[in-house]
């Protein structure tokens, strides 16, 4: 059988990085090397690249299967999708997967999608493939009793009132297939870092931040790959830079010092960037030198706050005082450190000035400010659930950067201006231009520049929009 795997473009409304980087479709790159594993052939379609509608690529072959990647903001991006490939030919069958269908499955039923992975894809595609193969395309009827019987019988095909599937801690699948997005590559980048790609080494998290959405993905659950299996895969990464996409890489430190071990004795010199939390940092600078040695770049560290008061409430764990000591040491090795921070909504124009003051101690910090966002299934949204004042049906606009909370001491236009302020008076400031053009060259810069236009563009409108 033939598969298409697509990766939507998000809905005009959502605010996102895309203009200015994109990562690699690794979950649609591991779905494809499963299928083609099990003795099908897949096709990966990358539509935030193409300038061609889906149609024409559901004309290149006769597909029997279309499967959509889906983050939150895309939840009516893919059934509108999915429609379309009903009425282009209707013995296609749709399946939609991804880290929203694992948590939030009902959120895309829909008469336009035939099935929705809840569970790990990779275990599910076995079955389902071998359960399709035997449906006649032909017989409509026919074909709607498979379906049934796809979702009533396999473990992670989701259905109403189904129980989610327990967790697999595993992970023993084959590289993901990334020929299969040969066209696209050298589009793949990350921040600074073009013909960036992505790898994962392990899932989940073992903190328990309250806002967290990881960790609802794999139920508080942490577990890793074989560090021998992943230098392998790194092995066969043709890109000079590398995104390690796990929810938190910097955890164990005999495990990141075998890392860096493993990562020299097989010569390997990439750039790379991974997620961390700031206590590790705090309490492991010889592991941080190492890493910079074997090639790290920057570190994401979720600072979240520089407020004691903030810290507890979203459960951090931390302190102000490990998040300075944190970014002081990663910027002293001379790498970067990218700060996720969280724009609470009782913040007042102090706030916003504390964090600005507290950023300018450093070099050269970059940030990635969002307001508190209550992402259906955390403890966070159980607390905030009563207080939105966005539809849980607008999924476009949950996008990390739309105000979900009302702010309890100013307007959201306000708000809004104090999160541009922020970025224009650190990250966004002129010694950041300089340094990008002389360090990453003018290709980076532009397209840099390019996502900061848009990205502010975005902002002006929502602005503009918000009701005093
Ligand atoms: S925010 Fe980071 S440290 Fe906290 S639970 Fe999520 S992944 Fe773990």
């Amino acid at each position: 059988m033939n598969i298409l795997l697509v990766r939507p473009k998000p809905h005009k409304e959502s605010i996102n990085l895309h203009s200015m980087m994109i990562c690699e479709p690794l979950e649609l790159e591991y779905i494809a090397a499963r299928v083609e594993q099990l003795g099908h052939h897949a096709d990966i379609v990358d539509l935030i690249l193409e300038k061609r509608a889906l149609e024409y690529f559901l004309a290149q072959k006769k597909y029997t299967l279309v499967g959509f990647a889906s983050y939150l903001t895309h939840v009516a991006v893919v059934k509108d999708l999915s429609g379309r490939v009903h009425a282009f030919d209707p013995s296609m069958v749709t399946m939609i997967g991804g880290v929203h269908a694992e948590v939030n499955p009902g959120d895309f039923y829909d008469p336009r999608i035939d099935l929705v992975i809840q569970g790990n894809a990779m275990t599910s595609m076995e079955h389902l493939l071998v359960l399709l193969e035997g449906a006649d395309p032909s017989d409509f009827e026919g074909r709607a009793r498979v379906l049934d019987h796809i979702r009533s019988t396999i473990p992670g095909v989701w259905r109403k009132g189904k129980e989610r599937p327990p967790l697999e801690m595993e992970f023993p699948f084959s590289f993901p297939d990334r020929g299969k997005t040969r066209k696209y590559r050298k589009n793949y980048s990350y921040s600074y870092l073009s013909r960036c790609a992505s790898i994962k080494t392990s899932f989940g998290c073992p903190f328990n931040c309250n806002f967290c959405y990881c960790i609802c993905i794999t139920q508080k659950n942490y577990f890793e790959r074989d560090l021998r299996e992943v230098i392998e895969e790194f092995k066969t990464i043709e890109e000079p830079n590398v995104y390690v996409v796990d929810d938190v890489f910097l955890l164990r430190r005999e495990r990141v010092l075998e890392f860096c071990r493993l990562m020299e004795e097989a010569d390997i010199n990439k750039t790379f960037i991974v997620f961390g939390r700031a206590d590790f940092v705090a309490e492991n600078p010889d592991v941080m030198q190492r890493l910079r040695d074997v090639g790290l770049h920057a570190v994401f560290v979720g600072i979240e706050a520089f407020s004691e008061k903030d810290l507890i409430s979203i459960g951090k764990n931390s302190s102000v005082t490990i998040n300075v000591r944190a970014i002081e040491i990663i910027e002293n090795l001379g790498m970067h450190c990218y700060c996720g921070l969280i724009a609470m909504p009782d913040w007042d124009r102090d706030d916003f000035d504390n964090v600005i003051n507290f950023l300018k101690r450093f070099k050269r910090p970059i940030i990635n400010i969002q307001p508190l966002t209550p992402l259906p299934g955390t403890a966070c949204f159980e607390q905030y659930k009563n207080q939105l004042v966005i539809p849980r049906e607008r999924h476009e606009l949950w996008d990390l950067a739309h105000l979900m909370i009302k702010p309890l001491a100013m307007s959201p236009a306000e708000f809004y201006r104090n999160i541009m302020r922020v970025y224009y008076k650190t990250s966004l400031g002129p010694g950041m231009h300089l340094h990008i053009l002389r360090k990453h060259g003018l290709g980076a810069y532009f397209r840099i520049l390019r996502g900061i236009i848009a990205i502010s563009g975005q902002y002006v409108k929502m602005i503009r929009e918000s009701r005093p």
